[in-house]
């Protein structure tokens, strides 16, 4: 299987923003396609590289155990798939993982709260990297940057925490606790692409990232001193920019019109970075990027 062929390392980073390794030879760049999931779920292929964020399809009832659905599952997910982050295990970015690395036989990263998950949902420890932040993990012809980053503010109550060290399985919604909270800076394809899959942000991590393709979380920012333009202006104003878990979380995923908050958000960044294109994507709408 490719995903045992290829070994994966682990490589603190070192010091500063740019992860490019200096000896490496620039990749050239190649078309990419994105593909939104719902919530903060992202699928980006790249040649044969797929690497999934958050993926969620589940969407169950909340109340009592929460289990993953199978059937949503095996709809959505891809054949395939390098690896999987996660930037917090929150239930609506972690509850399908496990299940999601299983059927794609990709290597899952994410925090020590969404390794536990993991283990006891069955799976084995070589598919599993638990990480802390600054890490920087290479596949072939892929690396993921793993960014210290912090949740929306939702209210206290729902921040902080871990899942417990060895939880039993279902779930319930409270158990899903935050577990601290990673963006990821994915270079594939000779792309910078960045995932923040909650609107919060360190700016000191970010700054100089200066990826190519930012993906935004944009609920709650009005809760963040000046999250747009602060965004913006750290990332170096990215070309181009997808919105990011901006639908309801516990319904179906339906595609509507725009709402205020987004339409605001599109603003925003039209003021503060004029020369970037903002794309609202619909679910499971396959986006190429050449
Ligand atoms: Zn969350």
């Amino acid at each position: 299987m490719r995903a045992l062929i290829f070994a994966l390392t682990l490589v603190a980073c070192s010091g500063g923003h740019d992860s490019r390794p200096s000896t490496a030879p620039e990749p050239s760049r190649a078309p990419i396609a994105l593909t939104y999931l719902g919530v903060a779920g992202w699928q980006l292929d790249a040649g044969p590289t797929t690497i999934l964020v958050d993926p969620y399809f589940s969407r169950p009832d909340l109340d009592g155990p929460v289990v993953p659905d199978p059937a949503a599952i095996a709809a959505h997910a891809p054949g395939r798939a390098d690896a999987i982050v996660i930037g917090h295990s929150h239930v609506d970015h972690v509850l399908d993982a496990p299940a999601v690395a299983a059927a794609t036989g990709a290597q899952l990263i994410g925090s020590e709260s969404t390794a536990r998950l993991a283990r006891a949902s069955g799976l084995p420890d070589s598919k599993i990297v638990a990480v802390h932040g600054r890490e920087r993990i290479a596949g072939d012809g892929w690396s993921v940057q793993v960014v210290p980053s912090l949740h929306s503010k939702i209210g206290e109550q729902h921040l902080g925490g871990e899942i417990a060290a060895e939880p039993q399985l279902p779930m319930r919604f409270a158990d899903y606790a935050e577990g601290g909270t990673f963006a990821y800076l994915v270079e594939v394809a000779g792309r910078r692409v960045l995932f923040l899959g909650t609107a919060n942000f360190i700016e000191s991590e970010v700054a100089g990232l200066r990826p190519d393709i930012a993906v935004i979380a944009t609920g709650l920012r009005e809760k963040v001193d000046d999250y747009t333009c602060r965004l913006m202006r750290a990332l170096g104003q990215p070309p181009l920019v997808y919105t990011n878990h901006f639908d309801d979380w516990q319904a179906p995923p339906v595609d509507e019109p725009a709402d205020d908050d987004l339409q605001a958000f599109v603003a925003e960044v039209k003021r503060c970075a004029p020369a970037t294109r903002v794309v609202i994507p619909r679910h499971f709408e396959r986006m190429e990027v050449p």
